[in-house]
């Protein structure tokens, strides 16, 4: 057996990388994901973001250096089941809160579990004794209970980049059993925050299934899981230096100079109905009406590129959003000011990061969100000796880091039209000294740290050990202690 700092990686997500020829619009997690499978060379597996009427059953392979890449078509049945379907009909309003817009069909929910099957057999042919596989997000639940089920006896994480809930939301979700049950499979699984760890292990225990031996860890037959949160990073050294060059960025220069001498304020989300864009424009409007000095003299820029069009529930609040903006500046607006500038484009991070520099305030207000990384881009992104503020919603898995941002209640219109008055006019000093404690935070947990944290415990496995854990991770409380030898 190999060295575990040798031992090939496995990643498994829905999407893919697949380079292209001289294109690098890799985010950081993605960059962050090829650091650690060129360190050992590495299989990076899922979809290949393709429907096609007869999918071949084996993976499409590319190579570049030491990764391959392997990527499965779908049938637009299996898309529409699958991910458009279960994936995005039901686990993420489940994990957003949102039992309102949950669509239970018995067939999605099979073609869920039949795409983790195809994709766990097509997967299996490919892995060596020795590799670790790492599998990432809600797509992907049952995929570690398939290979199993396939005589797979790798090391198995899942790392989910969304929330889980508590109990009584959580069990909204159809084949709520079933699922749990298939975390199981899983030697380690992990959150972005230690309250979605917590709330998974309420599940577990809440469903008989397995027994808890403490936070993070949970013994399910004669397997043994470990839970813990793992607080996804950004690349801060990286994105800080793009934010600086990007201020000679024509898009940047030609933005500005629209402002005139008006403040900025910025939001940047893809369209969801969990980023609370409705309730952040009526919290725009009463700051507006709260404060009419400022009137013509800030300009609120929500950059909203669509996502998943597909889905009904995505295509009603596309509609609703856009005429709520419409209406705004209708209402508010002068001749020579337009309030509100909503932009359904997708924006580089390049530019992104420099109209983050120029903005006084970043407006991150999610209804729920796992995580939330342009709260941090804001941060990086920021000059510091005249840094802008961010108000941030306490119900984004970023604010357990980012507690020195002005937090906010999104449901709380006023309240939140409040902190944008006091953000404006927050002194100099007080910037200075959040920006800088939020600089620490983001500093000591990059994503390169997040992605090595994760694959460090989840090295340290030993998957027929049943020793219990001792020791405590020093960044959460909710931590993944290291491996005791068996007896
Ligand atoms: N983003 C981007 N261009 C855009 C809008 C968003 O590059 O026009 C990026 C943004 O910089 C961030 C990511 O998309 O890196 C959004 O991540 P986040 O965790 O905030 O939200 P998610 O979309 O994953 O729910």
């Amino acid at each position: 057996m190999c060295p575990a700092s040798q031992q090939r990686l496995v990643v498994v997500s829905n999407r893919v990388p697949v380079p292209k020829d001289g294109s690098n619009k890799a985010g950081g997690l993605t960059v962050a994901l090829e650091g650690a499978l060129k360190q050992s060379g590495g299989l990076w597996f899922g979809w290949s973001g393709e429907t096609v009427e007869n999918p071949p059953g084996e993976a499409k392979m590319v190579q570049s250096g030491n990764i391959t890449f392997a990527v499965l078509d779908l049938t637009k049945q299996d898309y529409d089941e699958y991910y458009a379907g279960f994936a995005n009909r039901a686990l993420w309003p489940v994990c957003h809160y949102r039992l309102d817009l949950v669509q239970i069909e018995r067939h999605e929910l099979d073609g869920y579990f039949r795409v983790n099957h195809a994709f766990a057999a097509s997967l299996a042919l490919l892995l060596r004794p020795d590799d670790v596989i790492w599998v990432h997000d809600y797509h992907f639940i049952p995929l570690a209970s398939e290979l199993r089920k396939l005589g797979c006896k790798n090391r198995i994480g899942f790392f989910l980049h969304i929330l889980w809930p508590p109990p009584d939301v959580a069990s909204a979700l159809p084949a709520y059993g079933r699922l749990l049950s298939s975390f199981g499979a899983y030697d380690l699984v992990g959150f972005h925050t230690p309250q979605d760890a917590e709330n998974f292990q309420q599940c577990l225990t809440r469903e008989n299934i397995g027994s808890s031996v403490g936070p993070g860890e949970h013994h399910i037959d004669s397997h043994r899981m470990r839970i813990g949160a793992f607080p996804v990073g950004i690349d801060i050294d990286t994105f800080g230096k793009m934010a600086a060059a990007a201020e000679d960025n024509a898009l940047v220069r030609r933005t500005l100079k629209s402002l005139g001498d008006r403040d900025l304020i910025i939001g940047v989300d893809r369209l969801d109905y969990s980023k609370g864009l409705k309730q952040r424009i009526e919290a725009f409007s009463c700051f507006i009406k709260s404060n009419p000095d400022f009137r013509n003299h800030v300009t609120y820029i929500q950059i909203t590129p669509k996502s998943r069009s597909d889905v009904p529930e995505y295509q009603q609040m596309q509609r609703e959003i856009a005429e709520q903006a419409g209406w705004t500046n209708g209402s508010l607006g002068e001749v020579d000011w337009t309030p509100v500038r909503y932009v359904n484009r997708t924006v580089g991070h390049s530019a992104l990061a420099g109209l983050y520099r120029m903005s006084r305030i970043g407006l991150v207000t999610p209804l729920r969100d796992g995580m939330n990384l342009v709260a941090k881009e804001f941060v990086a992104a920021q000059r510091p000796e005249d840094p802008g503020v961010l108000i941030l919603s306490r119900f984004a898995g970023a604010a357990h880091e980012l507690d020195c941002a002005i937090l906010v209640n999104p449901y709380d219109t006023e309240a939140c039209g409040a902190a944008i008055a006091r953000a404006l006019q927050m002194p100099i000093e007080e910037r200075r000294e959040r920006w800088a404690t939020m600089m620490e935070r983001l500093r000591s947990n990059t994503v390169q740290a997040w992605c090595q944290g994760f694959l460090d415990s989840l090295r340290s496995v030993s998957v027929e050990s049943t020793g219990l854990f001792i020791e405590h991770d020093t960044r959460t409380n909710w931590s993944v202690p290291p491996e005791t030898p068996s007896p």
